[in-house]
């Protein structure tokens, strides 16, 4: 595995390769979530790239920028294990200059949601990507359904602005009690472990709601709302797959959405019905 630090010498590799590339931007800390998008970017693509990158600019003042957990070392053998070509892993000085012009992300579906609690972190994404996204000048890019938001923001800002990488939506990947795999997830203490279960129940609950036909936004945001209690909700939404909110569930073009905070740590979850 290569490891390359400079976007310059990232951009001249990239520019000599006549193969098909498939990109998978992270920030580290990596788990079999992040796994499972390098193992379909290698069964796509012939060559695969992953970036480590913290990214300061999405994180608001006062966010866990900081205290974001690091594990450079183990991450490099994780990517190593899974067959990763390229690890690029540039300083924050080689990505942003002292004045910087930004991407920024559409009013409405850029500040609703997490970006209703977190206004401007959305900028900071998108600027990002874009920034990795013209380095890397990749076929293929791969991001987690889990961010439905950011993947909705993402796929919206690549069709806008004309770039030619295709982006690749990929599952969640959970633990087998069913909490989605967050590299914040250390955060969480064995109580609030257990308490954050309530996210991916409440996502269940309305599962199982849907196939029994019950389809009723509202029906379904109350019972979910009663299986968080007593997390702190930042918000329970029914949209469609193009962030529109939906009356009533219309499979095949639904996400529910959930945001909530355990302990200190937010968490986000979300099912595409
Ligand atoms: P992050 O390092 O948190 O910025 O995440 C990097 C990429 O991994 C993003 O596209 C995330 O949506 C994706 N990702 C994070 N957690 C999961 C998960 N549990 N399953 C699948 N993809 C994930």
């Amino acid at each position: 595995m290569k490891i390359i630090t400079q976007a310059p010498e990232l951009k001249e590799f990239t520019k000599n390769i006549n193969q098909s590339i498939g990109f998978v931007p992270t920030m580290g800390a990596l788990h079999e979530g992040h796994i499972s998008l390098i193992k379909r970017a290698k069964r796509e693509n012939e060559i695969v790239i992953v970036s480590i990158f913290l990214n300061p600019t999405q994180f608001l003042k006062g966010e866990d920028l900081d205290k974001y957990p690091k594990k450079d070392e183990a991450d490099k053998k994780i990517c190593e294990l899974a067959g990763v070509d390229v690890l690029f892993l540039p300083h924050v000085n080689d990505i942003y200059g002292s004045d910087e012009a930004s991407i920024l992300a559409p009013k409405v579906r850029g500040y609703i949601l997490e970006g209703a609690t977190r206004p401007g972190h959305f900028n900071g994404v998108l600027t990002v990507v874009m920034k990795l996204l013209n380095i890397v000048a990749p076929t293929n890019a791969y991001f987690g359904k889990k961010d439905a938001q950011q993947l909705n923001l993402i796929t919206l800002m690549v069709k806008q602005f004309f770039m030619s990488v295709n982006i690749v939506a990929v599952d969640t990947v959970r633990e087998s009690d069913g909490l989605a795999l967050s590299s914040r997830n250390i955060y969480l203490n064995k109580n609030e472990r257990k308490e954050a279960l309530k996210i991916s129940a409440s996502l269940y609950m309305a599962g199982k709601m849907v196939s029994k036909n019950i389809l009723d936004s509202k029906e379904i945001i109350k019972e979910m709302r009663a299986t968080l209690e007593p997390l702190e909700i930042f918000y329970v939404e029914i949209l469609s797959r193009d962030f529109e909110k939906l009356l009533h569930v219309e499979i095949g073009n639904t996400i529910i959405l959930v945001e909530a905070k355990v302990g200190t740590t937010r968490l986000l979850d979300n099912i595409w019905l």
